[in-house]
């Protein structure tokens, strides 16, 4: 695709393992007034499982969706502490993320276990946010675009192109996030067409052209703008910055200004 006009950007907040449910519904309500009725680009954040029904009272109303941050594969059973797909569809969770590197190099989240969780968010009605990227030593070993093949066509082998239309990638460099040293969008460029070329060859040809795909990694209100510009990207999935109202505000309108 040449022109990044045609693809919807959209602006996703990761607030990870931190808030209470009380605080979570005062950041959200701040986030909300702040982005007031009319948002400049799709919006959603992804509280802790928690905090899930403390910010959709919060965002009641308000075109700022909610995610969640995982679900089990199964509909329910005998997973003692785990979460499933329809429970966060009854709680009004619209995305939920799939494959961050925090569970795929934290809690040994391989790629077999995303492609399933990626099928159940879309079996349970959730647009999965599916995280892919690469680590240090594999970038400096010059195996960047080996392990997109492989964690992209894992994930998504198989998969109708319908299905695929309504999912969204996040390209998170495991070296960017949490640490201040962000991609260049060049960086961003050249990962995000590997990922467009790959859904072409596994899915169909176009699924790469129309795919939502996000930068992740140390994005903040600073240097948004210049990752937006970037007509491969279609957006951000936000960490650390999404827990200040203000700074996840300007880095919406960023996504928009372009
Ligand atoms: C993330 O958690 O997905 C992330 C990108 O974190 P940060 O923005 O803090 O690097």
């Amino acid at each position: 695709m040449a022109g990044h006009a045609r693809r919807p950007r959209l602006v996703a907040g990761n607030w990870k393992m931190h808030r209470t449910a009380p605080e979570a519904a005062a950041l959200a309500a701040e986030v909300r007034r702040l982005l007031g009725a009319n948002p400049p680009c799709a919006v959603a954040v992804c509280p802790p499982f928690t905090a899930l029904e403390a910010v959709r009272v919060a965002l009641a109303g308000s075109p700022i969706a909610l995610g969640a941050q995982n679900l089990h594969p199964e509909t329910h059973g005998a997973f003692t502490g785990e979460v499933s797909g329809p429970m966060l569809a009854a709680l009004g969770c619209r995305y939920v993320i799939v494959g961050h590197s925090e569970r795929r190099h934290g809690m040994g989240e391989d790629d077999a276990t995303v492609a399933r969780k990626l099928r159940a968010a879309r079996r349970d009605g959730l647009i999965p946010i599916v995280c892919v990227g690469e680590t240090l030593a594999e970038r400096e070993s010059q195996r960047t675009a080996e392990v997109l093949v492989r964690q992209v066509g894992a994930a998504f082998d198989g998969l109708d192109p319908a299905a695929a239309a309504e999912t969204v990638v996040a390209y998170e460099p495991v070296w960017a996030i949490g640490t201040g040293r962000v991609a260049t969008p060049a960086q961003a460029r050249e990962a995000h067409l590997i990922i467009r070329a790959t859904l072409d060859r596994v899915v169909g040809a176009g699924t790469g052209a129309a795919a939502c795909i996000l930068y992740g990694g140390s994005v903040n209100a600073d240097n948004a703008a210049s990752l937006f510009a970037e007509a491969e990207v279609d957006g951000a999935l936000v960490g650390g910055a999404s827990l200040d109202a203000a700074a996840f505000f300007r880095i919406a309108a960023a996504a928009a200004a372009v």
